[in-house]
């Protein structure tokens, strides 16, 4: 067990599912109690039962990351389910819309930014009043996209939305510091999780296909996508005290996809 997470509290977003679901199951493992937040989903609930059977602490919250009263409301709740927040775990995302920029109408790009980029930020804002008595670490989830920009076609919202978290990373860490709460962002290179479902390719993409040599998910350390356990485990160490000293800081778990 890692030091510093027995009986804590964690909220995680998109924790139905791939990355946040592998997140969720360790750090109960772990000993935290677990908010897990996502949209309405079966597998939210899937995930909480798995939970409880190995005797983990755990409730779910079925909001829109990028509400902010219910967001709000999510981390009241937890506060007053268990007390302090320890951790936050900023991770639902979406693919969104896919089209090159000359086609991308507004409102997808609006959707797909403000998922990702101001449902990072309100997860952040709300956390804030529970966890600046006792300090504690928040992990962003952002992306290869966000500053290598290597994989994808059309995928111009989803990267800036994934650069955008970058920054927010950086000065909320320089911002929070004072309240000894630390700020990380991970950059996922491909992940075998069930992103595609929130991905939807448009019939112009075909207009940008440019051949590359390396095919998207291609990590010279794998030949393949990683998985959803070992972003986890990158989780798990940024919240615990191991990495007392890491704060402001991009990692990246690709197998160096993103240098290819
Ligand atoms: P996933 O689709 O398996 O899981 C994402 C979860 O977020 C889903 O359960 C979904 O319902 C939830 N979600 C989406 N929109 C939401 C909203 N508005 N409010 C609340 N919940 C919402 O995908 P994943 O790959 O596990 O994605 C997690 C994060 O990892 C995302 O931020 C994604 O951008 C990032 N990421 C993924 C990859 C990859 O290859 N899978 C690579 C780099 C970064």
């Amino acid at each position: 067990v890692l030091p510093g997470l027995k009986d804590k509290v964690a909220v995680i977003t998109g924790a139905g599912s791939g990355i946040g679901r592998a997140a969720a199951l360790l750090l109960a493992q772990q000993g935290m109690k677990v908010c897990l937040v996502d949209l309405k989903d079966d597998r939210l609930e899937e995930t909480k039962q798995e939970i409880e059977l190995a005797g983990g602490q755990v409730i779910t919250v079925e909001i829109d990351i990028s509400d902010s009263k219910r967001v709000e409301e999510a981390f009241e709740q937890t506060a007053k389910t268990w007390g302090r927040i320890h951790l936050v775990f900023a991770n639902a995302g979406i693919n969104g819309v896919l089209a090159p920029i000359e086609d991308m109408k507004l409102e997808d790009w609006d959707h797909t930014l403000s998922v990702n980029l101001k449902g990072t930020f309100l997860c952040v804002k709300h956390a804030i009043p529970h966890m600046k008595e006792m300090g504690g670490s928040i992990v962003i989830t952002s992306s290869i996209n966000g500053s290598r920009t290597f994989s994808g076609f059309g995928m111009t919202a989803y990267s800036t939305s994934k650069a955008g978290q970058l920054a927010f990373a950086k000065m909320a860490a320089l911002e929070l510091a004072r309240y000894k709460i630390r700020v990380n962002a991970i950059c996922p290179g491909s992940i075998k999780t069930n992103i595609g479902e929130n991905t939807e390719p448009t019939a112009e993409l075909e207009k940008i296909k440019i051949p590359i040599q390396y095919p998207q998910g291609n990590q010279p350390l794998e030949h393949s996508p990683g998985q959803p356990e070992q972003v986890a485990n990158l989780v798990a160490f940024l919240a615990s005290d191991i990495s007392n000293h890491i704060t402001g800081t991009e990692l990246f778990i690709d197998g160096a996809e993103s240098l290819l």
